[in-house]
């Protein structure tokens, strides 16, 4: 039976970067994708500059049409900012998505990142996804973020995956999507660059057995009757 998924991310170019090759893959398969973001992803400095939000907009819907994701949404929350912004609202603004989809699978940050916005969307995550009778979402899912997952102090809890989507026939549809995002990306030897993102797929794959994979920690899988 085809599900419906929803990535939750905090900013546009996290999806393509944390899980776009199982993004195609779920498509692929015949389930539905949609992806809701915290922030446009421009650094609260620029935002007096609109041109700046309008080219990370501009990128994002590039990445979702080289993803084949349905739709994406964005909240307006400042960029490096979402401890400042009232959980409250945070959550609200995803259950108001999640209400609207009833996603089964959720894919979203870890929780031990680096960056404060990715830490804030995964602890909203929880809240708006608890696990009440009913509920829609019965798998959670946390992807890595390179230059945010691997950078945190070593006391954060690690990323140690323990759920892994072979995405070797979607590699090429997954740096598709990270090209639309090329500003974003560094030259190498940089953790956000092209090369490491095909490392860590290699990296992950040859892992465990696949020629290129994404990896991911199972915060909930429930399964009923
Ligand atoms: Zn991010």
């Amino acid at each position: 039976m085809s599900k419906i998924v929803l990535v939750i991310a905090a900013h546009p170019d996290d999806e393509a970067i944390g899980c776009g090759g199982t993004i195609a893959r779920h498509i692929n398969e015949g389930d539905a994708v949609y992806a809701l973001f915290m922030t446009n992803g421009v650094d609260a400095r620029q935002r007096t500059f609109s041109r700046d939000a309008e080219i990370r907009n501009e990128a994002a819907e590039a990445a979702k049409d080289a993803l084949g994701v349905k739709e994406y949404f964005y909240n307006d929350f400042p960029d490096n900012q979402l401890d400042n912004v009232a959980l409250l609202d945070i959550i609200q603004s995803i259950e108001k998505v999640i209400s609207k989809l009833q996603p089964q699978v959720v894919y979203t940050h870890h929780n031990g990142d680096l960056n404060i916005d990715h830490r804030r969307t995964h602890e909203a995550v929880m809240t708006a996804c608890r696990p009440q009778p009913d509920f829609c979402v019965r798998e959670i899912y946390a992807f890595e973020v390179l230059s945010a997952t691997e950078w945190n102090t070593p006391s954060f809890q690690p990323f140690t995956p323990n759920h892994f989507v072979d995405i070797t026939p979607y590699i090429e549809i997954k740096m598709n999507g990270i090209e639309a995002y090329s500003l974003e990306m560094r030259n190498t030897p940089h953790s956000r660059s092209k090369e490491h993102l095909e490392a860590i797929a290699k990296h992950r794959g040859n892992s465990v057995g696949f020629c290129a994979a994404e990896a991911f920690m199972v915060v909930r899988c429930l399964r009923g009757c």
